[in-house]
């Protein structure tokens, strides 16, 4: 018998297990991932340290936002992990989005910022090559390789005598008054005192082998990139965001120069057809026949009708997606549209249709599971393994 058994090797996962460790030491500590460390969302995502200005205020995910901007500023700081605070700039390019712009940068300062408010001529003394009316400069928001800060959490997991059993797949959960057993794809069952499941996009999946995945199901968007050249890397100093479409939970087509020097455009969001296939055009059966049974996500079809069909044609037509970006950076043509890996989100759904916005929980007697950490969870994976250490201690 273990004392606690963590589903998930992601930032989330990997996080949970190293606070877990800090706050017990000598606890026996497992972390059982199916593939490679920040192999899912974590190691495809934008790299951003966001500073907390799009949360509603109170929420969760403003709230842990802000204090893991801070705490992975640290932490990299502390382990040496390559990292930049660039700041953003939100830009709007048309009259309809001031407005919201304003909305935003009233949200900013509710969630403990001081946003910079910058007219057109400021914006293009700022910035150079970028065009907009009106936009608002967030001095706190960073960059970094996730990857590289999973690596460093892995590395403390090991040295408190955590162990981390990499190609793992958890495919049952049972629990009795005295603890959980996990029955694994391959091997014998792991029995522990607690279990914490951070399983990113199969949150659902592995909720469900606990007893406590109705009502929700975690559907797949795709968000695809590419990378200007490296003629093009000077291009911006810092990220560029135009002002994000009202509905959806994504922030919109943006540039981000990367830790490694390059920048990179993106990402989109398109509706995904397979919850872990990366390259375009994946489809997975099982995942295709689970969302079209799943009743929320018949209900969130007007929906994506009609601010989905937008991005599914850019999807297809790069001159689309071409266009979204000059709205601000118009000198950028087809060629500096060079390709780059995408990424997939897990976003969690519930049957009336409506995406969750916050981050979410649920929980038995001896388990939590994380069953909603969409953007911005890996800025806030320290706060939300603190958030999780203290629903396990009050087990
Ligand atoms: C395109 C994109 C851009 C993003 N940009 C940013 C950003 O700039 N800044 C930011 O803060 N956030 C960003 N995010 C969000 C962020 O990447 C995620 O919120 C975060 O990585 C979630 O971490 P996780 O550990 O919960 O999930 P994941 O990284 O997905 O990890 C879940 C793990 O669980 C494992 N697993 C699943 N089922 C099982 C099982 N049955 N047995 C064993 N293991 C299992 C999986 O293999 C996986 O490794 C972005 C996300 C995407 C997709």
């Amino acid at each position: 018998m273990i004392d606690l058994v963590v589903v998930g090797g992601g930032i989330v996962g990997v996080a949970t297990a190293m606070t877990y460790l800090e706050r017990r030491p000598g606890a026996s500590v497992v972390v059982v991932e199916k593939g490679a460390l920040a192999g899912q969302q974590t190691g495809h995502n934008s790299g951003v340290i966001h500073a907390g200005v799009y949360y509603q205020p109170g929420s969760l995910k403003a709230r842990l936002c802000r204090a893991g901007s801070a705490w992975t500023k640290r932490f990299c700081a502390e382990e040496g992990i390559a990292f930049r605070v660039p700041g953003k700039l939100i830009v709007a390019t048309r009259p309809a989005e001031l407005d919201r712009l304003a909305g935003l940068e009233g949200r900013a300062v509710a969630n403990g910022l001081r946003p910079q408010r910058l007219d057109a001529a400021e914006l293009r003394r700022g910035e150079p090559h970028v065009r907009g009316l009106a936009a608002i400069r967030v001095a706190e928001s960073g960059i970094v390789s996730y990857p590289g800060v999973v690596e460093a959490m892995a590395r403390r997991v090991r040295d408190a005598g955590g162990g981390i059993r990499l190609g793992a797949e958890v495919v049952g959960i049972g629990e009795d008054e005295r603890g959980v057993t996990v029955e694994m794809a391959t091997g014998a069952p792991i029995r522990a005192r607690r279990l914490v499941a951070c399983a990113g996009i199969q949150a659902d999946r592995v909720a469900r082998l606990a007893g406590i995945g109705d009502g929700f199901a975690m559907v797949a968007f795709r968000g695809e990139y590419y990378r200007l050249p490296e003629a093009r890397s000077g291009l911006v100093s810092s990220m560029i965001y135009p002002v994000p479409e009202p509905g959806m939970p994504f922030l919109g087509v943006h540039l981000t120069p990367m830790i490694d020097g390059g920048i990179t455009v993106g990402p989109n969001a398109v509706l995904g057809l397979a919850r872990e296939g990366y390259p375009k055009w994946s489809l997975d059966r099982r995942d295709v026949a689970d969302l079209v049974c799943f009743r929320g996500f018949r209900r969130m079809i007007p929906g994506l009708l009609r601010t989905g069909l937008g991005e599914q044609w850019n999807s297809v037509v790069k001159a689309g997606y071409l266009a979204r970006i000059r709205r601000y950076c118009p000198e950028l043509g087809l060629a500096d549209l060079l390709p780059h890996a995408a990424g997939i989100r897990a976003q969690a759904v519930l049957e009336d249709g409506s995406m969750v916005e916050d981050f979410m929980f649920r929980s038995t007697p001896r388990q939590v599971h994380v069953v909603n950490a969409p953007s911005p969870a890996a800025t806030s994976a320290r706060p939300i393994a603190e958030a999780i250490c203290g629903r396990v201690a009050a087990r």
